[in-house]
């Protein structure tokens, strides 16, 4: 414990497990969790001799007062930024205090007890740098102001530096992060929707020495695009609201998952995907609403409403290699809980047949469907849960498959698809697999893969198993 000044005011400051604790003369205690710090930094004030005193300044986004559910676990959106000023007597302890609190956040040892009585020096932390990418282009064109008005004042504050790309061109991401030297990074914040992502993890996968970028880059998707489902599908796993200023508490605070990504090939490329392939319906809307990007998401729900009206479907073949054996309930249901195996699976070329006939693990629909979604993450953007149940490394991806069907059924589909409870639609057929092939027999369509339109014909795709694509999550459920 030590005296030190707090918002002007005479108090003891002491760094407990897992909090600081700020007492008052009058014993008022402030306690801030170290989960919710992200940083200590100087804080440049001058006293009225205009002298630049020891001043630094914590910054946190604590749940609000209340917060709490009834589980005792926070409520989602409750966080709110509290800034705390800190003024100490002289300059060892300003630097002990915030290294120790730097330390102490991080869940580093602080070897040397911070004190004002002189007693050692507090090691720093060891330094961070990030990549920063941000697409100018993407979105409402938001990308900018949020990286000026929310992330980098949050790097900042917690003592992050950065290496900044603000993208020029379609593709510049992709291939700076394959060409440029991005081992010194501790993760990637991307600033930008979904194909900035793509972009992103295409550039790492096509390094020689991807292995160790995979290891030591965790992605962070910023949501500033008009699709941007991975950020929602990664806040949603950690609990917590899908804004540019907690997906960056996220990308400060979070430890590396892992994420599914699979191989996705079409007769002429291959690509890496990690959040979803469509065709039919919503790759319609996702690919031709694009010239309406300056909507935000709501050009999902335009163009979807136009895509309702003229019904259209699309003849095809669609084959499974289930992920599960056929359980109670059929088997064709997500809610079929038998084990999934994460064996490595090794499709034939997708210019050759595939001779799964009889093969009990295979399933292979032909008929006339109005859609056939393939999902990796929970949501498609922040106001579409598509997958509920799916989780970012389930390593399956869940098959949506829609016949047939009424006008109407379609429109209620897309309705219910805001809360998941298109799942419960008998119009709707759900699978999970290992892997897929899709062999169109209509001439004309569209396929979009990760928000991104891409070569028409046969296609198929395989899970990478083990998946070795990590981002950035925190446990904001865990006890304290
Ligand atoms: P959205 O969610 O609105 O689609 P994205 O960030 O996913 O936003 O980007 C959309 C597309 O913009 C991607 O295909 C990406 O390759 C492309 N892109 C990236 N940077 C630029 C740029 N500076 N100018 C134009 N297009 C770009
Ligand atoms: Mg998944």
């Amino acid at each position: 414990m030590a005296k030190i000044l707090h918002n002007k005011g005479e108090c003891f400051l002491s760094l407990k497990d897992s909090r600081l604790v700020i007492e008052d003369k009058r014993g008022k205690v402030i306690i801030i969790y170290f989960r919710d710090i992200i940083g200590a930094v100087p804080c440049l004030k001058k006293n009225k001799n205009h002298e630049i005193d020891f001043y630094f300044e914590v910054r946190s986004f604590g749940f609000k007062q209340g917060g709490c559910c009834s589980c005792g676990g926070p409520a989602r959106g409750e966080r709110k930024q509290r800034i705390d000023i800190f003024q100490c007597f002289d300059s060892q302890s300003y630097s002990n205090w915030q290294h120790a609190i730097n330390r102490a956040v991080r869940h580093l040892p602080v070897t040397v007890g911070a004190s004002d009585s002189g007693a050692g020096l507090v090691q720093a932390p060891p330094a961070r740098r990030v990549l920063v990418v941000v697409n100018p282009a993407g979105g409402t064109g938001t990308a900018l102001k949020i990286w000026k008005r929310d992330t980098e004042p949050m790097l900042q504050a917690a003592d992050v530096s950065y290496t900044l790309l603000i993208t020029e061109r379609a593709n510049h991401a992709r291939d700076y992060v394959a060409r440029e030297d991005v081992r010194a990074f501790s993760s990637v914040l991307v600033i930008g929707g979904d194909g900035l992502i793509f972009e992103v993890v295409s550039g790492i996968m096509s390094r020689p020495d991807r292995d160790v970028v995979l290891k030591n880059m965790p992605l962070a998707p910023i949501p500033g695009g008009s699709g941007n489902g991975l950020a929602m599908s990664v806040m949603f796993e950690c609990g917590e609201v899908c804004t540019p200023e907690i997906a960056t508490f996220v990308a400060l605070k979070g430890t590396p998952a892992l994420l599914d990504v699979c191989t996705a090939t079409t007769t002429s490329a291959s690509h890496f995907s990690f959040l979803s392939l469509s065709w039919g319906m919503v790759a319609d809307v996702d690919i031709n609403s694009e010239s309406m990007r300056w909507m935000g998401e709501a050009r999902f729900t335009v163009s979807g409403l136009g895509r309702v009206i003229a019904k259209k479907l699309y003849r095809g073949r669609l084959s499974m290699l289930l992920a599960e054996e056929a359980g109670e309930e059929g088997g064709s249901s997500s809610s079929s809980k038998t084990a999934v195996t994460r064996e490595r699976v090794v499709l034939p070329a997708v210019t050759q047949p595939l001779q799964v006939q009889g093969d009990p693990r295979w399933l292979v629909l032909e008929d006339d469907f109005a859609m056939v979604w393939v999902v990796q993450t929970s949501h498609a953007s922040t106001s579409m849960y598509t997958g509920p149940g799916v989780t970012l490394n389930d390593g399956v991806f869940t098959i949506m498959v829609v016949r047939d069907c009424s006008r109407l059924a379609m429109l209620s589909l897309m309705i219910k698809m805001e809360t998941g409870a298109h799942f419960s639609m008998p119009e709707l057929e759900v699978f999970r697999a290992r892997a897929y092939r899709l062999e169109p027999l209509t001439s004309e369509g569209l396929y979009s893969l990760d928000g991104e339109k891409i070569e028409y014909g046969p296609f198929q795709a395989e899970m990478l198993s083990p998946s070795s694509l990590q981002v950035l999550k925190t446990d904001s459920r865990s006890p304290q």
